[in-house]
């Protein structure tokens, strides 16, 4: 099916659905609901269709790539980038609460109560975390979106079907390759409606700040070091790191950064990972030419493992708290927060606030006691907004610089010019 193209191009289209949303929140705060229901389709719109997406994107590309793809050497890279960067995050993070040491001093008696979501969620341990990859139920991994399981089923499947000949493999491989081919065709569409969808979720969360958004500047202020070490973590490693990273792989920054507007826009209205990974798997492909077989196999995989911001984030976190208890970090108590952190991004999911109950395996790992937690709570779901958008943002840097070592032609590329 062709679509129309829009004249404007889309990073253009959603600078001024931005724009607009931030206006229409801030001069009508009390008719957002006129326009939020946008928001609220476009969301279930991209939910609805990332779960078969990456199912039968997978599972087409591996049975495709298979046979001439070294499929083992591509995960392994992959992995490596994302362990990679995920450690530069998290050593961002801790040296600037190691500098600006935002907890000295900080009243943990203000805190608030930490919702029973929230105490209630029984800590999975890492090993169980590893184990659930590989689902006792199919049809359950789908209805609960677990996300690494249906990562684990595709691959799988993928994987036997290209090592299998005959008819009726061909038949089940053009059945899987015409229903990736639909869903990215439906991909595109919900695509086309992302500036109204953008536009309905900027204005719902600017207008939805209780007390406008001067209260969250005041609250914001109130824990102010604090939430500037986690904004400037995070501004340094999405801006910096990554951008000598893509300097490294001989990329341009700048342009990768454009071109993936939409997904940081979507990631930050949004808060998560999962809802972003259409909309990345069609600019990847269409604006940057990243092939199918890369572009499948590295981001949903990045949208549950690779967790940059997330990590940088829980660290800051949890010396935030020990700074604010007085507690002074031993060698092996920081040797734990990292590698905690480095695991625990991979079992917490891309939804909001998932973060909030891997923390608290950190905190029982160093032996902090969780009362305090609530205090973060404050600024907790404008910084989880942000933290989104590092994620996501390096799970697109893994793809470009992935399709790079495998000799793909994109866009991007320093020696190409556009
Ligand atoms: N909201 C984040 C994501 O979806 C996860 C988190 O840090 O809570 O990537």
């Amino acid at each position: 099916m062709k679509i129309p193209k829009p004249k404007l191009p889309l990073y253009q289209q959603i600078i001024i659905a931005v724009a607009a949303g931030i206006l229409y929140g801030l001069f009508l705060p009390r008719w957002t609901g006129c326009v939020g229901w946008m928001g609220v389709i476009f969301l279930r719109l991209l939910k609805m269709v990332a779960v078969p997406l990456v199912f039968f994107l997978i599972i087409s590309s591996i049975a495709g790539a298979g046979k001439t793809r070294n499929l083992g050497a591509l995960g392994l890279k992959t992995i490596l980038f994302y362990c990679g960067t995920t450690l530069l995050a998290i050593l961002t993070g801790i040296t600037l609460v190691t500098l600006l040491q935002p907890g000295r001093g900080v009243d943990l008696g203000d805190a608030a109560q930490l919702p029973d979501s929230i105490l209630d969620a029984a800590p999975k341990s890492l090993s169980q975390i590893l184990i659930e990859i590989v689902p006792d139920n199919p049809a359950g991994a789908f209805m609960r979106q677990e996300m690494l399981a249906i990562v684990f089923m595709a691959i799988l499947l993928g994987a036997v079907l290209s090592r299998t000949r005959g008819e009726k493999s061909e038949l089940l491989v053009r059945f899987f390759d015409a229903g990736s081919e639909l869903l990215m065709n439906i991909t595109e569409l919900v695509i086309r409606l992302a500036p109204l969808g953008v536009f309905g979720l900027i204005a719902s969360q600017i207008g939805g700040v209780e007390g406008g958004p001067g209260q969250l500047l005041r609250l914001g202020g109130s824990l102010g070091i604090y939430t500037l070490t986690v904004i400037s973590g995070l501004g340094f490693h999405m801006l910096v790191t990554m951008s000598v990273i893509l300097f490294l792989f001989r990329l341009r920054p700048m342009a990768h950064l454009r071109k993936m507007f939409l997904t940081l826009i979507t990631g930050f209205s949004t808060a998560t990972s999962n809802a972003t990974i259409p909309v990345s798997l069609d600019l990847l492909e269409k604006e940057e030419g990243v092939s199918k077989e890369t572009a499948s196999f590295v981001v949903p995989l990045g949208a549950t493992v690779n967790m940059n911001g997330t990590s940088l984030y829980e660290c800051v976190v949890v010396l935030f708290l020990a700074q604010a208890h007085g507690m002074e970090m031993n060698f092996v108590q920081m040797v734990t927060i990292v590698l905690t952190a480095l695991l625990s991004a991979i079992g917490t999911a891309g939804i909001p606030m998932a973060s909030l109950v891997m923390i608290t395996i950190i905190l029982g790992a160093v032996g902090l006691p969780l009362d305090g937690l609530g205090l973060i709570l404050i600024v907790d779901r404008f910084l989880d907004m942000l933290r989104t958008v590092v994620n996501v943002y390096g799970d697109t840097c893994c793809a470009v610089c992935i399709a790079k070592t495998e000799g793909e032609k994109l866009t991007i590329d320093r020696a190409a010019g556009e």
